[in-house]
Parts: C-alpha cells; sequence; structure tokens
C-alpha cells in the first residue's frame, strides 16, 4: 500500500477504505481537500471524524513536492523548480496566454529517451515520478497564479517520456479529471509522446484528452538521429498506427510537434513530404523553431526559413501553428527543462 494519499485515485481510495471498514463517501471528501480546497493537513479536513483525521496523519503523507525555486520571465511565464523527498528536483512551467493559463508538467526525472535535442534527454535518466508527484506539481503551481488567473489546460510536455511511465499518468489524470478532485475537462489536458508506439492506444482508451505526437522529422535517416526511439518505431509505422486508430478522429486530432533546427529538418523537401505522410490522420502541426541550449548543437532557422516551411505545410492542405518559444529567458521554453544543480549526470535507470 502506498503512504501519499494523492498516489491514488478518488476511485482506489475510496476502494481502500471500505477495504479498511471507512465509508466510501469518506474518499470524497478527502479529494475535496487535498484537491479542491488545497489542505493537506489530515488535522484541518474538519468534516472527517476525529479517529479518521488521526489516522490519516499518522499513516499517510499528503505532499510529494516541495517549491525550491520560483523564476519568473519578462513575458509572464514562470517555472518552478519542485523538490522531491528524495531530492530529486523536477520542473514545471505556467503559460499564461490571452484566454487560458497553460501548466506544463514533468513525468520522470530526466528521460531515458535521448533525443539529441532536448536538455532533458541530456541529464539521462533518473527515475520515474509517483502519481503524487504528478499531482503536486498541479497543487504547487495553484499556490503561485493569482486567483483570477486558474489553470485552464495541462500538457504533459515537461521533463520525461509520459508513456515510459503510463500507469503513474493514467492515475493523474483520473486525479485531475475527477469531479471530487480537480474537475478537469479531459479534453483540457494534453499527453505528448515522441511515439511509445504500444502505449499510444492504452493511453486513448483513458479518456477524451488530447494526444500529441514528437515528430520532428520527414525521413527515418533524420529523425533516428533527433529521436533514437525511431529505431524502434519508425515514421511509418509509428503513422501507420494512428491512421489506424479510430479514437483519433476529426474531434480528437493528434498534434504533430515539429521543433525546426536549421539545416537539419527544415528545408523545402521536408515541408513538401510532411502533408503526404500525414495524409488520413486527423491532425495539427505545431512548429517550433529550436530553442538553442548548451547540451545541443542545433539552432532555429532564420525567420524567413520558418515562414517559408509553415507556408509549404499551409500549401499543402495541413493545419499549422508556429509556436512562440515562451520564457526562453528563464530556460523555461520547450526542451529547456533540465536540472543543472545535480552532478554527477547519471544515465543509470
Ligand atoms: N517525451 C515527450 C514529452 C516531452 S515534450 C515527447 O517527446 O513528446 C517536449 C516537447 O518539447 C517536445 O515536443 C519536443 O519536441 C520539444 N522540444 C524539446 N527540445 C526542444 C528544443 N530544444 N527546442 C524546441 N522544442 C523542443
Amino acid at each position: 500500500m502506498s503512504t501519499n494519499l494523492k498516489d491514488l485515485s478518488v476511485q482506489r481510495l475510496g476502494e481502500y477504505f471500505v477495504s479498511e471498514g471507512i465509508p466510501r463517501y469518506r474518499a470524497d471528501q478527502v479529494a475535496d481537500w487535498l484537491y479542491q480546497r488545497g489542505v493537506e493537513d489530515p488535522h484541518e479536513m474538519t468534516n472527517l471524524d476525529g479517529p479518521l483525521r488521526e489516522r490519516l496523519a499518522s499513516e499517510w503523507r499528503t505532499r510529494a513536492l516541495w517549491l525550491d525555486v520560483l523564476k519568473v520571465s519578462s513575458d509572464g511565464t514562470r517555472k518552478l523548480g519542485l523538490r522531491a523527498a528524495d531530492d530529486e528536483v523536477v520542473e514545471a512551467v505556467l503559460i499564461p496566454e490571452e484566454r487560458r493559463n497553460t501548466l506544463c508538467i514533468s513525468t520522470q526525472v530526466g528521460c531515458p529517451l535521448a533525443c539529441s535535442f532536448c536538455a532533458t534527454g541530456a541529464m539521462g535518466f533518473t527515475r520515474n515520478l509517483s502519481t503524487a508527484e504528478i499531482v503536486d506539481q498541479v497543487c504547487r503551481a495553484r499556490e503561485v497564479v493569482e486567483r483570477e488567473d486558474r489553470i485552464s489546460n495541462i500538457v504533459f510536455m515537461g521533463m520525461g517520456e509520459p508513456l515510459l511511465n503510463l500507469p503513474a499518468v493514467l492515475e493523474a489524470i483520473q486525479l485531475l479529471t475527477h469531479p471530487k478532485a480537480f474537475a478537469m475537462a479531459p479534453r483540457r489536458i494534453t499527453v505528448s509522446t515522441a511515439g511509445v508506439l504500444p502505449q499510444i492506444r492504452p493511453l486513448l482508451e483513458s479518456g477524451p484528452i488530447n494526444l500529441a505526437v514528437s515528430l520532428h522529422a520527414a525521413r527515418d535517416e533524420v529523425r533516428d538521429v533527433l529521436v533514437p526511439l525511431n529505431r524502434r518505431f519508425p515514421i511509418a509505422e509509428l503513422l501507420d498506427c494512428l491512421r489506424k486508430e479510430e479514437l483519433v478522429s476529426a474531434r480528437r486530432p493528434v498534434f504533430f510537434e515539429y521543433t525546426l533546427m536549421e539545416g537539419v529538418n527544415d528545408s523545402p523537401d521536408d515541408a513538401r513530404r510532411l502533408p503526404e505522410l500525414l495524409r488520413g490522420i486527423p491532425c495539427k502541426l505545431n512548429v517550433i523553431p529550436m530553442n538553442p541550449h548548451a547540451d545541443a548543437p542545433y539552432r532555429s532557422p532564420s525567420r524567413e526559413v520558418v515562414d517559408r516551411f509553415t507556408a509549404i505545410l499551409h500549401e499543402g492542405g495541413l493545419r499549422v501553428t508556429l509556436r512562440r518559444n515562451r520564457g526562453a529567458d528563464i530556460d523555461a521554453a520547450c526542451g529547456q527543462l533540465a536540472v543543472r544543480s545535480r552532478s554527477p549526470l547519471s544515465p543509470s535507470a
């Protein structure tokens, strides 16, 4: 049995309570305190009876992450460095936009996929985050936002590969969407994967959340280098799987991410191949000019090259958005999340 209350979905907490002779509705009450009201001390959960309060306080933990560093970008983006009980640190990024507030959260300490352009990939892999550590990123972020700009969207695009930590991620999604917990609409949640093919269907079956797939190349020779996972699940197999996937539809399109790197994947030929490759998959393509960092040799193409690339995609009939580099001045932009304070960087699992 786990020792953190936030490791369990409301459903599972209820089952556990029942098995212990505690009425199921107590799980709803505990969830209301933990997630709706942000109260973590069981002694303050005043609608529970005294013995249950004592028991929760002595047998369970209720906090998994502590705010270590908060950096604020000139564009309003805020990066939280969050410390776990074992002193590992993960990052979450809060991105205020005109009509929404998106929180980008992590699922692993480091990442085993070693994508050659990603700062997290360069750290190596330390461990998976627990469900409590995933949802506590939301709890800590809520404590630093103003009341009026509440978190409206969650993207699993921080450190790590969510589909390599699927059980914890699915349990976290349960909490994010449960009416007694965070009560978010599933379509305000997006999970991004580098393409761990066998786990895509189990993810989609968990509910109508959005799927993002990090594509980054139109040819295997290039993607093999950028995303080494491509050697196991090459482009054609990945796209074929998505084309046949009935849980992908016009109402639930796939968001492809394409980090644009000068002289690597930014040629007109690459742009012409993409509409053809993605034919038959309801999708949108997000073009993200490379955010440079010390751990990778790549740069963003010039403005003209970026515009030419997206223009060709438009002509090919793709729905394309160009992502602005938010938070780059505090190393909070896409691909810049890495914890540099710990050393040595351990590549071990
Ligand atoms: N492992 C998952 C979740 C991380 S998402 C995945 O790969 O999808 C992180 C996103 O940031 C990915 O779309 C990735 O392409 C993008 N990214 C990584 N490094 C980047 C960089 N240096 N510049 C711009 N985008 C980057």
